[in-house]
């Protein structure tokens, strides 16, 4: 492949073909996920209001964006908990589950069931989030109605056996414990920023730094945590270009690449599942990976899962 191939966008020539999953029949809206979803993007548009900026609320977002959209989702839910792309220990793990669980992207269990569905059947009728339904199902469409199978227990057992025999996952999908969890981690970051406030400022300044933090640091944050995760599933499936030849319309984005911390070369992830690397060429830059890399330095990560190239299928033309 060229360099320039990078810059190549293959667009979807069969969108729209796909039916939507037969699980979600008769359609049933799920106020839960319609309700939360809503609250925490009205929240985020609080933060054009001037009184609640300040450059620490924006450095927040930032590094929430990696502590919790990268260690949490990208390397703790999707490349070890989802894949075992590697190894590590136990309480290492929780921690990324418990970071993950501060991005409310449901529970481990349930997130990881439904990335393997989507694994398996991808682009096809049973994936949960196909962009061949439309742009707008695989964004946020398929949250927002109730799948009959989503969630229950022997949907768990079937597809995330794994994860629910942990007692500490096991005690996440009981009632809304992974709610509390990220109700408490925003508790946190909202006296932080009354910490800091008050070093600085007295405590008016500790009140608005407080509220500045919870918009920016919590609800800015998780939204475009979201979208990121979001755009995996729909731009990573639309546009893009190709490197193997996969059974779906996985593509690689340079975009979602940059903006996921590495899970926007979907079409290598979709060819390789296990592996740890999702960039493959030089120019595929994928900080997960290099971080990965780093923990195994220092011994906090082993069994780090490198297939080779020839074990994939075969390369596109
Ligand atoms: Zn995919
Ligand atoms: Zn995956």
């Amino acid at each position: 492949m060229e360099v320039l191939d990078v810059l190549k966008v293959v667009s979807p020539t069969n969108r729209g073909r796909l039916e939507k999953p037969p699980g979600i029949y008769p359609i049933r809206i799920w106020w839960e996920y319609v309700g939360v979803i809503s609250i925490i993007h009205i929240v985020a548009l609080a933060a054009v209001w001037p009184w609640l900026f300040s450059w620490v609320g924006v450095a927040s977002v930032l590094i929430g964006h990696h502590l919790f959209g990268m260690f949490g989702m990208t390397i703790g839910y999707h490349r070890l908990l989802t894949h075992r792309s590697f190894q590590c220990p136990r309480w290492l793990e929780h921690t990324f589950a418990v970071l993950g669980v501060c991005c409310l992207q449901d529970t481990p269990a349930r997130w990881v069931a439904t990335h393997r569905v989507h694994h398996q059947h991808s682009d096809h009728q049973h994936d949960p989030h196909s962009p061949l339904v439309t742009f707008l199902w695989s964004q946020v469409g398929w949250l927002l109605v109730k799948d009959r199978d989503f969630g229950k227990m022997a949907h768990l057992d079937k597809y995330a056996r794994d994860i629910v025999r942990d007692p500490f996952y096991l005690w996440l999908e009981r009632g809304q414990n992974g709610l509390f969890v990220f109700l408490a981690h925003a508790v946190v970051i909202y006296l932080i920023g009354g910490v800091i406030g008050l070093s600085y400022g007295g405590w008016s300044e500790a009140w608005r730094m407080s509220w500045s933090l919870l918009v920016w640091g919590v609800a800015v944050r998780t939204v475009f945590v979201w979208h990121a995760t979001w755009a995996v599933n729909s731009i990573t499936h639309m546009w893009g270009y190709r490197t193997y030849e996969t059974s779906d319309d996985s593509r690689n984005n340079w975009l979602v690449g940059w903006m996921t911390h590495g899970e926007g070369w979907h079409n290598n992830h979709h060819a390789l599942p296990t592996a740890a690397a999702h960039g493959r060429a030089w120019w595929e830059f994928d900080l997960s990976y290099r971080v990965i890399c780093c923990l195994e330095a220092i011994g906090l990560v082993w069994g780090v899962s490198r297939p080779e190239l020839k074990q994939a299928v075969k390369k596109a033309a």
